[in-house]
């Protein structure tokens, strides 16, 4: 069915892809979102719709992420601007953020009526990007006592090696994404911005890298490989007396 791990809160559905049931082949089997990687672009266009259905959206907004902290507010579907942070206040209107190790965070305010979706590795932890999505979600009418984060799957600490010089960059700036002088806990970082913003927030515990299911850029090892990720919808069901 393409879904890895889905909740949902309020009138807001999260879903976190895997890569089951779509119809890309070969290294991008099957279920590849992304358009970047070299794969057939009208299998993206289909497994993108798919995604489309999973959730009940009317249209998909797709972010192409650039590893900033730049933020965008969209009100229609499409592939955006670069941008790793993608906010909405439209119901309907599905918000994508693609992954494949990296982590997505969905930011859920069901009862102010406004979601975002927020992409980030460790250059993100760096931009502070999840920050950023914060204040901006804020400023978009969320309020912090509604708002509800949901962590999707990402490559975990102990798969993430890097180089010394990597950690040495994320580590002023989150601690709490250091696991030891060579491993970087993404997710470690991102709970720990949460925390430090008084957000309550869910787990879709897993690692890309150890789950075959779920697209790996480490695990591709330099060959082509798509991107999953998760996407997020507020749905409001049009009422006919
Ligand atoms: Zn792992």
């Amino acid at each position: 069915m393409g879904i890895y791990a889905r909740v949902q809160i309020g009138n807001v559905q999260v879903v976190a892809l895997n890569r089951l049931a779509g119809f890309s082949s070969g290294n991008f089997s099957e279920l590849n979102v992304a358009d970047y990687v070299g794969d057939d672009l009208e299998n993206v266009a289909k497994n993108i719709n798919e995604v489309l259905k999973l959730v009940g959206a009317d249209d998909i907004a797709v972010m192409s992420a650039e590893h900033g902290n730049n933020v965008i507010e969209v009100d229609q579907g499409g592939k955006c601007e670069p941008s790793d942070v993608l906010i909405t206040r439209v119901p309907n209107l599905a918000l994508l953020g693609l992954s494949a190790d990296c982590v997505t965070v969905a930011l859920i305010d069901a009862h102010s009526g406004v979601i975002g979706i927020v992409h980030s590795g460790w250059q993100g932890l760096v931009a502070q990007v999840l920050q950023t999505a914060i204040d901006s979600i804020l400023a978009n009418g969320a309020a912090r006592e509604n708002l509800v984060a949901v962590i999707g799957p990402a490559i975990c600490a102990k798969c993430y090696e890097v180089s010394q010089d990597r950690v040495a960059k994320v580590s002023p700036i989150n601690s709490a994404a250091i696991l030891d002088s060579q491993h970087i806990d993404l997710c470690g970082g991102i709970k720990a911005t949460l925390v430090d913003n008084a957000i309550r927030y869910e787990q879709f515990i897993g690692c890309t890298f150890e789950e075959e299911d779920l697209f790996s850029f480490r695990r591709a090892d330099g060959k082509p490989t798509g991107r999953g990720g998760m996407v997020v919808c507020m749905r409001i069901d049009e009422v006919t007396s």
